[in-house]
C-alpha cells in the first residue's frame, strides 16, 4: 500500500500572530514557520503504517514556496520515504491545493490520503473534502482512529456528542483529528538519514493546475482586545450589570 501525505508550513503554533500594518496579512517575515501540527499527526498516522507493514511507501507533499523543503525534511525525518514539492511563490488557496494534490494522485496512484483536518494559518478545513470530491473518493474527516483491512478503512470520526465509525472503501482520504496520535519527535540520526532521502520539484503547471486565487481579503484586524474585569460588592449589583449592561439576562 501507498501513502500518500499532504504537509503544509504555517507559522509556528507557539508564535504570537501580528497583523501587517497595512492590513493586507499577518506578518510571515522573520516568523518561526512549521510543519501543521494536524499535519504532524498525519505523517506519524503514515509512519505507523509503515512500521506496521501496512503501508510500503510514504510520500510527503508539500505545496508552497521554497522553504517547504525544509518541512518536507521534518516529515522524511519523522519516517517518509520521499518528498514532492510542488513550488508556487503566491497564495495557494485550498482548491488550488486540492487539484494540485489531484494531479499528484494520478502520478503516484496512492491507496490512501491523508490530510490534517485544518491548516491553523487559514483555519479553512476544505482542503481534504475538496480532493475527495474532485476524486470521487470516499472520505473519512476528523478521524481519532484508523485501521485498515482487506480493501477498506475504517475510520473513528469525532462528531460533536460522540464518536461515529465509517467504513470506506480504499483508495480513500482521510484527515486528521488531535487524538488520533501523538507525533514523535525525529531523532538525530533520522534527521541525519533524511537530508539523503529525495524530494522532487514540480510547479503548478508541471502539474496542469492553474492556481490564480479566486477570493480577495479585503483586511485582516486584530481581534478586539478583552476589556479588563470589575469586582461587583454584591449579588444584586451582578445581577443588575448582566441585566442593564451586558445584557445577557
Ligand atoms: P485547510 O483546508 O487549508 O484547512 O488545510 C487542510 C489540510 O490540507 C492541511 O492540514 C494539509 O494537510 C493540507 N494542505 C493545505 N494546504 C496545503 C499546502 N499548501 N501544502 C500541503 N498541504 C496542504
Amino acid at each position: 500500500m501507498k501513502v500518500l501525505v499532504a504537509v503544509k508550513r504555517v507559522i509556528d503554533y507557539n508564535v504570537k500572530i501580528r497583523v501587517k500594518s497595512d492590513q493586507s496579512d499577518v506578518e510571515t517575515s522573520n516568523v518561526k514557520m512549521s510543519m501543521n501540527p494536524f499535519d504532524e499527526i498525519a505523517i506519524e498516522e503514515g509512519v505507523r503504517l509503515l512500521e506496521a507493514g501496512t503501508a510500503k511507501q510514504l510520500i510527503a507533499v508539500s505545496v508552497g514556496p521554497q522553504p517547504c523543503q525544509e518541512t518536507l525534511r521534518t516529515a522524511l525525518a519523522m519516517g517518509a520515504d520521499r518528498g514532492i514539492h510542488v513550488k508556487c511563490d503566491t497564495t495557494v488557496e485550498p482548491l488550488a491545493v486540492a487539484k494540485i494534490l489531484k494531479a499528484i494522485v494520478a502520478r503516484e496512484k496512492p491507496d490512501l490520503v491523508i490530510l490534517g483536518k485544518q491548516a491553523i494559518d487559514d483555519d479553512s478545513n476544505q482542503t481534504g473534502q475538496m480532493l475527495a470530491a474532485l476524486l470521487d473518493w470516499p472520505q473519512g474527516t476528523f478521524a481519532s482512529k484508523l485501521a485498515l483491512g482487506d480493501g477498506h478503512a475504517v475510520v473513528i470520526r469525532e462528531v460533536d456528542g460522540g464518536l461515529e465509525t465509517v467504513k470506506l472503501t480504499l483508495p480513500c482520504v482521510v484527515t486528521t483529528d488531535l487524538r488520533l496520535n501523538t507525533p514523535r519527535y525525529a531523532s538525530l540520526p533520522n534527521i541525519m538519514k533524511a537530508k539523503k532521502k529525495p524530494i522532487d520539484a514540480l510547479s503548478p503547471a508541471d502539474l496542469g493546475v492553474d492556481i490564480t486565487p479566486r477570493l480577495t481579503t479585503l483586511k485582516v484586524v486584530e481581534p478586539a482586545k478583552r476589556q479588563a474585569g470589575i469586582k461587583v460588592d454584591s449579588v444584586a449589583t451582578l445581577v443588575a450589570k448582566l441585566r442593564t449592561e451586558a445584557k445577557v439576562i
